[in-house]
């Protein structure tokens, strides 16, 4: 095959990718997924209409708030959940009414959910066993899976015996251990502390370059670990997909507001839209106009009209703190300071912005007394628009 000769560098991955998405069949596809839990009038519609491809070795992280149908789709496409209308298919193949352990998925969750009793070598196997894989094979697969995770030397060990991120590197085994073309990942970190989560997302980033052609779907509310992995992100929001496309995109011309505030925090201005010139647009807020980006108008969103309004998008690192006798600055009243290490992040008011209050992130540990006036300049253009919801 010509694809897995492709290198494993960012360019060669993305390469072999458009030609796996040329050449067609899909690992995942969700078609018109919709799930409803409970009967009667005690049901929960859980996910609507979800539709999502995912090509032979991408990474899609499904990213959104607690709630929001994130495990649903994922559970979905493992068979642990009957979708009530749609199809999930592997490869092209439907298997909506296949039985989860006939899908050949691997899963990992977020509690490990490692057999307590068997020891790692054999919660590692037990996919493998039980598919009847001759036994000299068995050992060889096994081995195979504990090297990748690092954990080559542990098989005897007890679950009990290893901490927390050993236990998750045991269960990513186990999923890798039967050599699945699909990799399912539930939060996998979200049981795990701050600096170990750090340090397993970079072994999850070396398992992905490691395994190019196995799809993975990766569910997490943490966009950090989305940023990081994923190469195209899924927005889920009240069962539904919001965006999707890559981190990049979605990060610099957020296609819907609640993408722009749940992927990195974002401010968003409402502003009105006055002269657009190609993909450059002039808006006034606060009775100041300034230049922004007006991203092209796409399929399911609008054109920026004059006069119309919209939401500036501007991320609390590019607002600039000046002085108050500086020409363009707006004015503005410190609410809050909080030092968060390599920044301080301020909440100000801008005079002539009512109920509307910004984030500023400024280097270093400044101090600022509440209540300060300080001068805020805007960078140029001053952000990109966004279209009110
Ligand atoms: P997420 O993973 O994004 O947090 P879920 O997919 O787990 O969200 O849940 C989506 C919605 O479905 C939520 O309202 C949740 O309460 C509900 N839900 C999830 N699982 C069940 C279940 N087994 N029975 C009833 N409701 C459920
Ligand atoms: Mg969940």
């Amino acid at each position: 095959m010509a694809e897995t000769r492709v290198g494993k560098t960012k360019t060669g991955t993305s390469v072999r990718r458009e030609a796996v998405a040329e050449s067609g069949t899909p690992a995942i596809t969700f078609d018109r997924v919709g799930v409803t839990y409970g009967r009667g009038n005690k049901t929960t519609t859980a996910l609507v209409d979800f539709n999502l491809r995912v090509a032979v070795g991408e990474t899609v992280a499904l990213l959104g708030p607690s709630g929001s149908g994130k495990s649903t789709a994922l559970n979905a496409l493992a068979g642990f959940v009957r979708p009530a209308t749609g199809a999930v298919r592997l490869a092209g193949r439907d298997v909506t009414d296949l039985p989860p352990a006939k899908r050949g998925i691997g899963v990992v969750l977020q509690s490990y959910a490692l057999f307590p009793h068997m020891r790692v070598y054999d919660n590692v196997a037990f996919g493998l066993t039980s598919r009847r894989v001759p036994r000299g094979e068995v050992a060889s697969r096994v081995a195979e899976a504990l090297d990748m995770v690092g954990m080559a030397a542990y098989g005897k060990r007890l679950p009990r015996e290893l901490s927390g991120g050993q236990q998750q590197r045991i269960a990513i085994a186990r999923a890798l251990a039967i050599r699945p073309s699909v990799l399912l990942l539930d939060e996998p970190l979200a049981a795990l502390d701050a600096q170990l989560r750090q340090s397993m997302l970079a072994e999850l980033q070396r398992l992905k370059e490691a395994l190019p052609d196995t799809a993975m779907l990766y569910v997490t509310h943490d966009q950090g670990e989305a940023l990081a992995l994923a190469d195209r992100i899924v927005v889920m929001k009240d069962a539904r997909l919001m965006d999707v496309d890559t981190a990049e995109n979605l990060w610099k011309r957020p296609p819907t507001s609640f993408t722009a505030a749940f992927l990195g925090g974002a401010n968003l201005i409402p502003c009105t839209v006055g002269r657009v010139v190609g993909t450059s647009a002039l808006v006034t807020f606060a009775h100041k106009t300034v230049s922004v980006e007006a991203p092209q108008p796409t399929v399911g969103r609008a054109d920026w009209a004059p006069q119309s309004k919209a939401l500036l998008c501007i991320r609390p690192h590019a607002v600039k703190v000046v002085g108050l006798g500086d020409r363009d600055a707006l004015r503005a009243k410190v609410n809050a300071a909080v030092w968060r290490g390599a920044t301080t992040r301020l909440t100000v008011s801008v005079h002539g912005l009512p109920d509307q209050v910004i984030d500023v992130d400024v280097p270093g540990a400044t101090t600022y007394d509440v209540g300060a006036e300080i001068g805020l300049r805007f960078p140029e253009p001053a952000g990109v628009l966004v279209q009110c919801p």
